[in-house]
């Protein structure tokens, strides 16, 4: 065994499982970007990480060996005692946890990928400090100012995405924080952030800890102030940019520890989550920097929940099997409230028996419905839907004038006519499914609530809009009984 971890043919075997796992995610991202191959694309991941923790177990090992701090046996223990109780957490989490669960999840992971730049980056300095790793001259400033930089972005990640979770699991309201001169503030952090890196490089010894600790609070601040000023309408795109931000955190740490496939998965994961965001924001119709900068243009934003729109309307389940019954074509567009009573089961059954009749029936899917980027297309996949009349919203938005009947399924924001209609509106400007075109819409919710904006929605109050009350799932499963 000591032969092995100290022949010289290891670190090169090392690297070529780390360059093999590198080529393994690059394929998983490939495959995770179409339905079809979606599954092959999480193979490919499983199996990069597989021989990636593999590999970095041999290369632990092998430190301990030429490092003599410990026995082998307990590194060891150690790595494979805290990868279990990782492993024992993860596993209960991801069986446990509900799929509209998901976001906060994820937003509490992107935040242990920011904890663990932030830990990682102290103590590399400390190491570098007091242990052997000492690094002079201008490797020695390369090295710090990796340091800085990783505990920065893991700094800022760490607490944008708590604030993530908390607005995303109504822990916190999603209404954005608009302090007064809050990019001043944001500004000021920015610029004494510099200052503190033109301090923290050339001082030696323990004293760099001063502006390193400074730096860190200031930059947990930044986090949790960028995130809480932005609105409920634009949380997927902070969701994406903190993904992409746990990816850099990443990145930076694998610098820190010289580990090339932590930098290499690290940038993989900045970039497809900087891309993400970039494509939610197009979507979105946000320009990226407002919204990263923390909810520009949101000042004096008016909710319309104080405004009289008019009376609505109701009907019953078995008034819309009849209205759907005698319609030729129907768009159904899904939003979070089908996550929540999981009502896509019975909504793919109502498809089935209403193309049975012969009713041309198409989804219609905002690009933020739900609480995560592809929420819906997940859901109708799961049930079954065929893929081909699922459709993106501009593929769809046009064709309302021409539809009979549109079944707005716990959506509320995404089929909002106030970001059209409302300039003041928080959600203004955002394109979303003009589901009022069509000749008699139906919405499905349990009240008259507002959507997770907390905007009203003047669709609601529209001469041809009417409302069924009650959860999803049920009243879905009602028109089902009586489609007959
Ligand atoms: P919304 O969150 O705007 O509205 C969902 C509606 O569903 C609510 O009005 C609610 O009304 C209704 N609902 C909830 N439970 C049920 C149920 N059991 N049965 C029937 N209806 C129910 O949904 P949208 O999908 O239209 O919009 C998504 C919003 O989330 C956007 O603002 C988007 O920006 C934001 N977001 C999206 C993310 C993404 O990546 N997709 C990430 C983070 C935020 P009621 O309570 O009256 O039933």
């Amino acid at each position: 065994m000591s032969d092995f971890l100290t022949s010289e043919r290891l670190p090169g075997l090392i690297q070529a499982a780390y360059i093999v796992a590198a080529i393994l995610f690059i394929a998983a991202l490939a495959g995770l970007s179409k339905h079809e191959t979606a599954r092959r694309g999480n193979t490919f991941g499983m199996a990069g990480m597989a021989l990636a923790l593999g590999a970095t177990l041999v290369l632990a090992a092998r430190n301990s060996q030429y490092g003599d701090q410990r026995p082998l046996a307990v590194t060891l223990v150690l790595i494979v005692v805290a990868m279990a109780i990782g492993a024992v957490i993860g596993a209960r989490r991801a069986r446990t946890v509900e799929m509209t669960g998901m976001p906060e999840l994820v937003a509490m992971l992107h935040s242990f990928v920011g904890i663990a730049a932030v830990l990682v980056g102290f103590n590399s300095y400390l190491e570098a400090n007091h242990g052997d790793g000492h690094l002079e001259g201008s490797l020695g400033t390369i090295h710090d100012v990796e340091v800085f930089l990783g505990v920065f972005i893991g700094a800022v990640t760490f607490t944008g995405s708590i604030v993530a979770y908390l607005k995303l699991s109504a822990k916190m309201t999603s209404k954005p924080l608009t302090l007064p001169g809050r990019h001043l503030l944001n500004l000021g952090i920015l610029v004494t952030s510099a200052l503190l890196l033109a301090w923290f490089v050339p001082v030696e010894g323990d004293l760099g800890l001063v502006p390193l600790i400074a730096m860190t609070a200031l930059a947990l601040l930044l986090g949790f102030h960028l995130v809480a000023a932005i609105g409920g309408g634009d949380m997927p795109v902070v969701v994406s940019m903190l993904n992409s931000y746990s990816g850099w955190a990443a990145a930076a740490a694998g610098f820190m520890l010289s580990n090339d496939l932590l930098i290499i998965v690290g940038s993989l994961v900045g970039s497809s989550g900087a891309i993400l965001s970039y494509i939610m924001c197009k979507a979105m119709n946000r320009s990226f920097v407002s919204v990263i900068a923390g909810g520009f243009g949101s000042d004096g934003a008016v909710s319309g929940e104080d405004r009289d729109y008019g009376e609505h309307r109701e009907i019953q389940a078995d008034e819309v099997a009849e209205l759907l019954a005698h319609a030729s074509s129907v768009v159904i567009t899904p939003g979070y409230g089908m996550a929540v009573a999981q009502a896509q089961y019975p909504v793919a059954e109502m498809t089935k028996k209403l193309r049975d009749k012969g009713v041309e029936v198409r989804f219609g899917i905002h690009p933020v419905a739900g609480r995560l980027p592809g929420h819906m297309n997940v859901l109708l996949a799961e049930a079954k839907v065929p893929y081909d009349i699922v459709l993106e919203m501009d593929e769809v938005n046009d064709d309302f004038p021409d539809t009979d009947v549109v079944l707005v399924i716990g959506a509320n924001d995404t089929v909002n006519p106030a970001a059209l209609e409302e300039p003041g509106s928080p959600i203004a400007g955002m394109p979303v499914l003009e589901v009022w075109n069509a000749k008699d819409v139906v919405v499905f919710k349990r009240s008259m609530a507002t959507g997770y904006a907390g905007v009203q929605n003047p669709l609601f109050f529209k001469d041809n809009t009417q409302m069924l009350f009650g959860d999803a799932k049920d009243k879905v499963n009602e028109i089902v009984a009586a489609l007959g």
